[in-house]
């Protein structure tokens, strides 16, 4: 699926914001439906088979939150919520439902743009086969289980491999912490942030090239880390 000609969704209630989403995606090639609650939202998901949701979870009729379970369930679209800046706690509440990304209001639209880009790229790219990934100037090998930076190998633990890998399979997207502990230590130790902090320290001295401001092993304040990929290479 290319990104334009790609059917997006927009819910949300305040019907001027949402005509400016709609003007938005239709000019840059995209084709638009319109929710503005909750119901429409579901039946605009089985009637029009959007490719990708933007979600406002502030709604009349429910919280958004409810909603993206049943928006994002596989093979559904890809969904992507609108919060306020300081609702931390919906963020990573989103995420962990099966929310792709969020943004937060008031956004810029070229902001919002390559976010849809970025995110519809991903869902494409799920069902390929994704071999190596390349982020700075490192490259991760997930079928080799190979780390090498400008073309060294590069010697990791068994922790830190297990969490660059894990961020590398959901490239540019923001993992949360509990979704990264579950995957790296279990779903026993969802609580135990400073493991992540500290196999995170170990891995971003191996890969950044200044540790102390990191560029490709980004942190979302309060919510988790993503990784900065910029290529993908696949089989196909
Ligand atoms: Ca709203």
């Amino acid at each position: 699926m290319t990104a334009v000609g790609a059917k997006i969704l927009v819910v949300e209630d305040d019907a001027a914001i949402r005509r400016l989403l709609a003007r938005t995606f239709d000019r840059a090639g995209y084709g638009v439906v319109e929710a503005g609650d909750g119901r429409a939202a579901l039946a605009a998901l089985a009637i029009d088979k959007p490719d990708l949701v933007l979600l406002d979870l502030g709604l009349p009729d429910r919280d958004g939150l409810e909603l993206v379970p049943l928006l994002a369930r596989a093979p559904g679209p890809t969904v992507i919520v609108v919060t306020a800046r300081d609702a931390t706690d919906d963020k990573i509440a989103a995420l962990d439902l099966g929310a792709d990304d969020y943004v937060t209001k008031p956004f810029d639209t070229e902001e919002l743009l390559a976010r849809v880009r970025s995110s519809l790229r991903r869902g494409a790219r799920a069902s390929a086969e994704r071999v190596v990934i390349a982020f700075g100037d490192a490259t991760i090998d997930l079928v080799e289980r190979r780390v090498s930076r400008a073309g060294d190998e590069v010697r990791l633990t068994p922790r830190e491999y297990a969490l660059l890998a894990e961020l590398a399979r959901h490239p540019k997207r923001v993992l949360t912490h509990a979704h990264l502990l579950r995957a790296v230590w279990g779903p026993a130790h969802l609580d135990d942030v400073e493991y992540l902090r500290v196999t995170m320290r170990g891995l971003r001295r191996k890969l950044e090239p200044d540790p102390a401001a990191p560029t490709v092993l980004r942190n979302e304040p309060g919510v988790g880390y993503r990784l900065e990929a910029t290529e993908y290479f696949e089989v196909t």
